[in-house]
């Protein structure tokens, strides 16, 4: 990694806020923000594309291995395209939110992902979001975040996004069971599951505003990173 660069690592469990606290975060200081989870979600998509069978590890393996993303600066994050196309919505379904964390549990998906993550680092400063990006990907950043919240505010705040979105439109309860499912996995993988790794700085968004938690993160960057 360039040592001039620096990266803010954000983990925590599906819906904790990640995404609108990197971005903002991001905004305010001029870091790029990265989306780790929209590559995970990317070889997802691509498995089903092309209709592999997303529990053979070595068939996921193999089709990942293929997937060629390019990245391009756009609005002040890293955007994705795969064949000149950028998945937008397409990757934020309920059968892609299914399929997602089974693909992240192979080794070879998680090495890739990892690989590019770091490389990222050419374009500047970055906030990263995701799930192992304080334990495995970026783990000597000086900044590193574990955000929480209730399984119920983060499943009443998935389900507002994807309504407002028009991805889809599941029960409070449906959005917690796949949020807690994938937590699941996430967390009880053998390769960089999720955990509260050592050294990281928790907040818990269950009583915070968005502003509260942006604020919380930005004062808790070592000096001269603000
Ligand atoms: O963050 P998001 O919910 O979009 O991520 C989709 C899935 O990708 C997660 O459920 C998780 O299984 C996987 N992921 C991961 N490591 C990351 C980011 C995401 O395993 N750094």
């Amino acid at each position: 990694m360039n040592d001039n660069v620096r990266v803010i690592a954000i983990d925590g469990p599906s819906g904790a806020g990640k995404s609108s606290v990197s971005r903002i975060v991001g905004e305010r200081l001029g870091y790029l923000h990265v989306d780790s989870g929209a590559l995970y979600r990317i070889m997802s998509w691509q498995c089903l594309e092309n209709k592999v069978d997303t529990s053979s590890p070595s068939d996921v393996a193999a089709c990942a291995e293929k997937v060629e993303v390019e990245f391009r600066v756009e609005n002040g994050a890293i955007a994705y395209y795969v064949n000149g196309e950028a998945p937008g919505n397409k990757i934020r379904t309920p059968e892609i939110n299914a399929v997602a964390s089974p693909v992240a549990t192979v080794k070879e998906v998680r090495d890739k992902i990892t690989s590019i993550l770091r490389s990222l680092t050419r374009f500047g400063n970055l906030v990263i979001e995701g799930r192992d990006i304080t334990s495995a990907v970026f783990p000597d950043s000086p900044a590193r975040f574990y955000l929480t919240a209730s399984a119920e505010a983060r499943a009443m705040r998935r389900r507002k996004e994807e309504v407002e979105k028009g991805i889809a439109n599941q029960s409070v309860e449906a959005v917690k069971a796949s949020l807690l499912a994938r937590d699941k996995i996430d967390s009880s993988r053998k390769h960089a599951p999720l955990v509260k790794a050592d050294g990281v700085i928790e907040i818990d968004s269950t009583e915070l505003t968005l502003e509260e938690v942006v604020e919380s993160v930005i004062n808790s960057l070592p000096d001269g990173w603000k």
